[in-house]
C-alpha cells in the first residue's frame, strides 16, 4: 500500500506544481480587468468568538448531585422548548442528574440563588445584564454568570438552542459529530461553577446543507436547523378576493418568476414578459408607466403572502424572492439590450427591477407596521445571480483598488440582496485561491461590490455519482470558508445530496461535519476538526480510516487533474480494481481494530461498523461497476451479498441526485 500512496503523492506534486501555470496560459483574455488577489492577500477575517470563563470557588455538581434549577418561560416557542429539553438531556448525559425546572414567574435575580436561566426570562431581564440584542443576529450565543446564576441566552430562540450547545461543549466537553455520535463526559461527579463570560457569534448568519438521512435532531446540534426554502414566503400564482395569497394555487420559494407573473392572467401587460424564452422583461420594454404597474403588481404578491403566513405561524418567514425560472433565458427587447450595453451585464436589468419593487414593499411594511401579525424587521428580499444574470455590473477600479458597481443605480437597496449560485463558475475540489476560481472570486467580489451582504449557494457533491468521492476538502476548509464568510454572508446554502437515505459514503459525513464547524466558526483548525472526527467515528480505526481518506482524496485529486473536472468519472479506466481492493482492504483492517468491542460493547460496534462500511460502499460499488471482471466468479458473488447486506442495513438508496424511486434497492436486490 505505501509504495502505492507515495507514486500517488508524487504524480499529485508534479501534477499540482505543473497546473496553475497551465491553467494561467488557457485563461481566456480580455472580459475582465485585474481580478486575482495574489496569495498574500487571502482574507484575515476573523469574527466574534469569545469564550471567557474561569472556574470559581463554587460547584456546579457535588457528590454527584447539584443545586441547580433550570430556569425557562412559563410560555415556549417550540425551539424554546426543545432547548430545554436538549439543556435537561445532555446535562443527564454528563452527571446523570436530572436537574430540577421551574418557571420564571415571579423570580428576580438573586446573588445567592442557584438558577441555570435558558431564554429571555424574567430572570434575565431583572439581572440588569446588557443582552445587547440588537447587536447580536438570531443565532448568536450569549453566556454570562453573575452572583451564583449562569445566564444562557442567544440573540433569538436560535441563539437560544445554541447557547445550551456551548455550555455543555464548555462545561463538559460535549461535540456532535454524526447522527449517530456524540461525544461528551459522563459520570461527572464534581464540577466547579465557571464564571463565563461568553459571545460566539456564527461568522456566516445562517448557515445549511441538504442531506435527506439528517434528523431534525442532528441539524439542530449542527446549527443548521432549516432549510432555505423555510426562510422564504411561498408566492402563489393566485391571490384571494381579499387580496391574499391563494393557497390552492400553486406557491414557490424561489425559481418563482411566473408565480408572481402567470403570463395567461396578465394577456394585456404582453410588455411584462421576455420576447423569447421563459422571463420577464425587467425592462417592460422601456415602458415606464408598464414597468412602475409591474413593480407594483410584484409588491401585491408579497403583499398577499405577508397576510397569508403572518409571523405567529411563520416566525422564521423572514425574506422573500423573485427568482428566475430555472433556464438560461433572457429577454432580449431593444431596451433591455440598451441596458445591457449601458451597464456591462444583463444582471443590471433585474437590480434596477428589484431596488423599484423594494420601494414598494418596504412602503406597504411601513403602512403596517403597527400590525405584528404582518410585519416583519429586517425583511430580505432576493433575486438570484444565476445563469444568464450571474455576472455583477461593477469593475476594477484601479484608484480606489477595488471593484465598484457600474454605475451608482446599480447598487443595492438597503434590504435588497443578491442570492449568488456558483454553478459552473465555482471549481468547488480546488482550493478557493486556485487559478480556476479566479472567476468565482471575482463574481463573489463584484458582487459583494454592488451590496451589503450576500446570499450564497454553492455545491459540494457529485450529482452524477452521490456514491463517488468528491472532494469537499480543498475548498471547504477553514481557509475557504473563511473567504466566504469575509463577505457579510447573510445565509449560506451546500447543496449536496439532498436525496440521499441512511448515511452517504466517501467521507461525505465529514464534509458535513466541517462545513458545520468551520462556517459558524472559521477560526478553527481543520486538520483538528478531521483528527477530532475520525476519532470519534471510528475509534482505534482512525489511523487506517485516514490514510483510506487520505489516498481517496490523492486519487482524486489526480484523476481530476487529468480530465481537467470536466468528465464523468464513473470510467474503468480512472479506477485500477488495485486501487479499489486497498481501499476495501483498508476497511477490513479498520474493522479488525475495533473488533475488541464486538463482544465488549456490541452497541459501539455496532456503530463503528456501520461508519467503516459506509466508507466501504464506494470503492464495493466501483467494483461491482467497473472492474468486476477482475474477480473470480466466487469471489465475486461473495463481494455482491455483502454489498447488499451493507447496502440494505445502512439504509443507502440514491446513486444520484435524478434517479427512479428504487433504482439503488432493485440493483442490490438483483445481485
Ligand atoms: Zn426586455
Amino acid at each position: 500500500m505505501k509504495k502505492i500512496l507515495k507514486r500517488v503523492i508524487c504524480a499529485v506534486l508534479a501534477a499540482l506544481i505543473v497546473l496553475p501555470f497551465a491553467v494561467a496560459c488557457n485563461k481566456k483574455g480580455g472580459e475582465s480587468l485585474i481580478t486575482i488577489p495574489a496569495p498574500e492577500e487571502k482574507s484575515n477575517y476573523v469574527g466574534v468568538h469569545d469564550f471567557t470563563m474561569t472556574e470559581t470557588a463554587d460547584y456546579l455538581v457535588k457528590d454527584g448531585k447539584t443545586d441547580y434549577v433550570l430556569i425557562t418561560k412559563s410560555k415556549l416557542t417550540p425551539i424554546e422548548q426543545t432547548a430545554k429539553e436538549e439543556f435537561l438531556n445532555l446535562f443527564q448525559a454528563a452527571t446523570n442528574i436530572r436537574i430540577q425546572t421551574k418557571t420564571d414567574e415571579g423570580l428576580v435575580h438573586d446573588a445567592n440563588a442557584k438558577y441555570i436561566s435558558l431564554g429571555e426570562t424574567a430572570l434575565l431581564k431583572s439581572s440588569g445584564l446588557p443582552l445587547n440584542k440588537s447587536e447580536l443576529s438570531d443565532d448568536c450565543v450569549r453566556i454570562v454568570t453573575k452572583d451564583k446564576t449562569v445566564y444562557l441566552s442567544g440573540g433569538g430562540q436560535y441563539g437560544t438552542l445554541y447557547s445550551v450547545y456551548d455550555f455543555m461543549q464548555l462545561t463538559f466537553n460535549y461535540e456532535q459529530y454524526f447522527v449517530d455520535c456524540m461525544e461528551m463526559d459522563t459520570n461527572v461527579k464534581e464540577k466547579k461553577l465557571y464564571n463565563y463570560n461568553v459571545t460566539d457569534i456564527p461568522d456566516m448568519n445562517r448557515r445549511s446543507t441538504g442531506y435527506a438521512f439528517m434528523t431534525q435532531e442532528f441539524k439542530n446540534r449542527m446549527r443548521i436547523p432549516l432549510y432555505s426554502g423555510n426562510y422564504f414566503l411561498p408566492i402563489h400564482e393566485k391571490m384571494t378576493a381579499d387580496g391574499k395569497a391563494d393557497r390552492s394555487s400553486t406557491g414557490m420559494t424561489a425559481h418563482n418568476s411566473n408565480e408572481y407573473l402567470p403570463r395567461e392572467d396578465y394577456a394585456d401587460h404582453s410588455k411584462w414578459f421576455g420576447d423569447s424564452g421563459d422571463v420577464l422583461c425587467y425592462t417592460a420594454h422601456g415602458d415606464e408607466q408598464e414597468l412602475e404597474l409591474m413593480a407594483q403588481e410584484c409588491a401585491k404578491k408579497v403583499a398577499a403572502s405577508l397576510m397569508t403566513y403572518t409571523t405567529d405561524l411563520y416566525p422564521n418567514m423572514n425574506a422573500v424572492s423573485l427568482t428566475v425560472e430555472d433556464n438560461n433565458d433572457s429577454c432580449a427587447c431593444e431596451a433591455c439590450t440598451r441596458c445591457l450595453e449601458k451597464y456591462g451585464t444583463k444582471s443590471a436589468s433585474i437590480i434596477l427591477f428589484m431596488n423599484k419593487f423594494n420601494g414598494y414593499v418596504r412602503q406597504w411594511l411601513e403602512e403596517n407596521k403597527d400590525n405584528e401579525l404582518y410585519y416583519r424587521e429586517n425583511f430580505d428580499i432576493l433575486f438570484f445571480a444565476y445563469n444568464s444574470f450571474s455576472l455583477a455590473p461593477a469593475s476594477w477600479d484601479e484608484e480606489q483598488g477595488k471593484y465598484v458597481a457600474n454605475a451608482p443605480e446599480l447598487m443595492l437597496d438597503e434590504g435588497v440582496y443578491v442570492w449568488l449560485a456558483m454553478m459552473n463558475i465555482m471549481e468547488e475540489e480546488l482550493n478557493i485561491y486556485h487559478a480556476k476560481n479566479d472567476r468565482a472570486r471575482e463574481q463573489i467580489e463584484k458582487w459583494g461590490a454592488v451590496s451589503d451582504g450576500l446570499w450564497l449557494w454553492t455545491y459540494s457533491t457529485n450529482f452524477s455519482a452521490y456514491l463517488y468521492f468528491h472532494d469537499a476538502f480543498s475548498m471547504y476548509n477553514a481557509e475557504g470558508y473563511r473567504y466566504l464568510a469575509d463577505h457579510n454572508v447573510r445565509y449560506y446554502y451546500q447543496n449536496a445530496q439532498s436525496y440521499q437515505t441512511g448515511t452517504a459514503t466517501a467521507f461525505h459525513n465529514m464534509s458535513i461535519y466541517l462545513q458545520t464547524k468551520l462556517t459558524w466558526n472559521t477560526s478553527l483548525d481543520t486538520e483538528t476538526l478531521i483528527d477530532n472526527y475520525m476519532n470519534a467515528m471510528f475509534k482505534e480505526a482512525a489511523p487506517i480510516m485516514k490514510q483510506l481518506f487520505t489516498s481517496m482524496r490523492l486519487h482524486n485529486t489526480q484523476l481530476k487533474t487529468k480530465i481537467e473536472y470536466s468528465n464523468s468519472i464513473e470510467n474503468a479506466s480512472y479506477f485500477p480494481y488495485n486501487t479499489l481492493k486497498e481501499w476495501m482492504d483498508m476497511c477490513d483492517k479498520a474493522l479488525e481494530k475495533v473488533s475488541v468491542y464486538e463482544t465488549r460493547d456490541p452497541e459501539l460496534y455496532a456503530m463503528l461498523k456501520n461508519h467503516i462500511e459506509a466508507e466501504w460502499v464506494y470503492p464495493a460499488y466501483a467494483t461491482l461497476q467497473l472492474r468486476d471482471d477482475y474477480l473470480l466468479a466466487n469471489d465475486l458473488t461473495l463481494l455482491k451479498q455483502r454489498f447488499r447486506e451493507v447496502v440494505l442495513r445502512l439504509g443507502i438508496t440514491r446513486t444520484k441526485e435524478i434517479e427512479a424511486e428504487g433504482v439503488l434497492t432493485n440493483y442490490v436486490n438483483s445481485l
